[in-house]
């Protein structure tokens, strides 16, 4: 007897990645009755689920957590009838249509798409961080923070996540250094201000990291400071690295526009990609806003485009 491969229906809408932006468009989507299939990815969620409080999403007076916050927008999409497959899109095929997607050798195919892969974090690059990943050094202070009790700390960067991590660090850790290339932060000045006020928290200015010491856990850090071109030497236990983002596009490379550094390009005030019937919506196409509450405004733009897209194609077929 030969193995039969499964064929999966053709669905009307695919979406891939299930941060604010993917769930949001799953929401109407599924209510303007598409039926949408997320393959949520592995990191089920994105990147709010390894945040704290959200204070600025609007809806929850006193905050919300962000795991909290996808859980329940989640459970929202399932209400109208989103499926979700918690698993990696391995590979793609926009180059005609039905557009093809693969998980493994699983081969799905999609009328539209919608594009919510988000964005990951950024490190430094060096040997030695990527020696020492998940072993002192970490992206997430809120996965990793409760591991540094009463321990010594740094975190690498000057923009509002870095803020974020290092007050949260304070928590847990005995100590936290704020290490940054610049003698000014990047982050809102409220966030700043917290950090600066904090005294558990001190400030290594025009610093950079430059290596991290240690065999199986970090032991000390080389801080160059690029004022006194000098080099020291600093025992720490945890190292977390807040530098930023980087799109998730490297499936859609010669697929799909993109800018410089790897944004999904869109059209003005609309999730259209350089594919007809295929959009993007959240950090994937956003290197301004970023916000959780844009991420999602724009998943509704992804939906609807995606709807009238779909209905067009009916009417002109
Ligand atoms: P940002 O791009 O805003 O900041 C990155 C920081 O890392 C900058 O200070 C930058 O330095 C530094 N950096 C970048 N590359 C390197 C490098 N190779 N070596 C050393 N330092 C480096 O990223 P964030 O992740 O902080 O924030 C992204 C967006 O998310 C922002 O819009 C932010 O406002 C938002 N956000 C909002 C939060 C909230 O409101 N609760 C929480 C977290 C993020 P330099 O300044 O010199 O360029």
């Amino acid at each position: 007897m030969s193995a039969s491969v499964e064929k999966k229906p053709l669905e009307e809408v695919i979406i891939v990645g299930s941060g604010p932006a993917g769930v949001t468009a799953a929401i109407y989507a599924a209510r303007a009755n598409l039926e949408p299939l997320m393959i949520e990815g592995e990191e089920v969620g994105g990147q709010l689920m390894t945040t704290t409080d959200v204070e600025n999403y609007p809806g929850f007076a006193e905050g919300i957590m962000g795991p909290d916050l996808m859980t329940v927008t989640k459970q929202q999409a399932s209400r109208f009838g989103t499926r979700f497959i918690p698993k990696n899109v391995t590979k793609v095929d926009l180059s005609s249509r039905p557009f093809k997607l693969w998980i493994e050798d699983e081969e799905y195919q999609a009328k539209s798409l919608i594009i919510s892969t988000g964005a990951s974090a950024k490190y430094l690059g060096l040997e030695s961080e990527r020696k020492l990943l998940g072993r002192g050094v970490s992206a997430c202070a809120t996965c990793d923070g409760a591991f540094f009790r009463n321990q010594k700390v740094c975190v690498v960067g000057g923009g509002d996540t870095a803020m974020e991590e290092a007050n949260f660090l304070t928590r847990f850790a005995s100590k936290v250094y704020v290490i940054h290339r610049r003698d000014e932060f990047r982050a809102s000045k409220i966030m700043a201000e917290r950090v600066i006020n904090n005294e558990k928290v001190e400030v290594l200015w025009n610093s950079e990291l430059k290596e991290v010491v240690g065999d199986n856990a970090v032991e000390k850090i080389k801080v160059f400071n690029n004022q006194t071109n000098e080099t020291v030497e600093m025992e720490m236990d945890g190292v977390f690295i807040a530098i930023g983002h980087k799109p998730n596009t490297d499936l859609f490379v010669d697929q799909l526009d993109m800018n410089d550094v790897g944004y999904l390009t869109t059209q003005p005030k609309s999730t259209y990609t350089s594919v007809d019937g295929v959009f993007a919506c959240g950090d994937v196409q956003d290197d301004i806003y970023r916000q959780a509450i844009t991420a999602a405004g724009t998943g509704c733009m992804a939906a609807m485009d995606a709807e009238r897209w779909l209905e067009n194609q009916e009417h002109s077929s």
